[in-house]
């Protein structure tokens, strides 16, 4: 039979958060605040601005406050921070933020390392950030990394993370992006592991987030699309890493997405010349981009 693909599909630009995060050298605000307003004028309609996490961990997003008054707020764009913890969203809806991603990992080992919180306790205060969020009508969407494999534990079984996306789809989370940490990720395991989540979830939608690996990551993509997966998050320049996995690659890069669904007559909502000129920008802001 052939197959349908989407229309179109929604990307999820995290560059200046996920891209600059794990940046030794401090990236001047107002370059963040340019970034932002570059992509959003390239047509990104989503956008992680920042993270409110803590300055001491992670030092590169330590003007989250500055970067979300400084820069141009669109009517039609959802810009969006990371929070580790409820201390973070209290600081994220101070900003006037009306979203916010959480973060965990369905491997304990990671859990643990990157948040400091076993995978039962980082539960516990998702749930509690998502009634919080409610009140403050802020949306809450959440990530789960090594949904595909973990550095230290290796193979992470599908069954803990369909447990983790019910649980986060319960407490009232919209969308949940499975995250490839340190870009272990296949095409195979990534159709399946799409499948078996997608269908344990009764209305979240399910992204996916994946990261370099000298050209997998798209098949990843491809295969994610099979599954019915339409939403992917990307890094404008491909940049970035994850600060607490050893190895860990830059994300996938916007540019390179957009042009790939355009060839496929897929509607992205962005303009692939801008995207183009973005990823360029955003490479200019670190030292090294391989
Ligand atoms: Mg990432």
């Amino acid at each position: 039979m052939l197959k349908k693909y989407p229309k179109q599909v929604k990307i999820f630009e995290v560059g200046p958060r996920d891209g600059l995060q794990n940046e030794d050298r401090f990236v001047p605000t107002e370059k963040k605040i340019e970034l932002i307003n570059k992509l959003v004028d390239a047509g990104c309609e989503y956008v992680e601005v920042t993270a409110f996490v803590h300055p001491k961990w992670v030092p590169q997003m330590k003007d989250a406050k500055e970067v979300i008054a400084g820069m141009e707020k669109q009517a039609g764009v959802m810009y969006n921070a990371l929070i580790p913890n409820f201390k973070g969203l209290e600081r994220a809806i101070e900003s006037g933020l009306k979203e916010v991603v959480t973060i965990m990992s369905s491997s304990e080992s990671h859990n643990t390392k990157n948040l400091n919180m076993t995978v039962s306790q980082s539960l516990q205060e998702i749930e509690r950030i998502n009634q919080h969020a409610a009140k403050n009508n802020v949306r809450v969407r959440s990530y789960i990394g090594t949904a595909y494999g973990c550095p230290m534990e290796g193979h992470v079984p599908v069954e803990k993370t369909i447990q983790i996306a019910q649980a986060l789809e319960s407490f009232g989370s919209y969308e949940i992006s499975l995250g490839d940490t340190t870009g272990m990720a296949n095409p195979k395991q990534s159709y399946e592991i799409a499948v078996a989540v997608k269908e344990s979830l009764k209305q979240a939608s399910l992204a996916a987030h994946f990261h370099r690996a000298d050209g997998i990551e798209f098949a990843n993509i491809l295969a994610s699309l099979d599954a019915g997966i339409t939403v992917f998050d990307s890094a404008a320049g491909g940049l970035g890493g994850c600060p607490y996995a050893p190895g860990a690659t830059g994300n996938i890069a916007t540019e390179t997405l957009v042009a790939m669904f355009e060839r496929m007559g897929i509607a992205t909502g962005i303009d692939p010349e801008k995207i183009k000129a973005c990823g360029d920008f955003a490479k200019s802001l670190v030292p090294i981009a391989e």
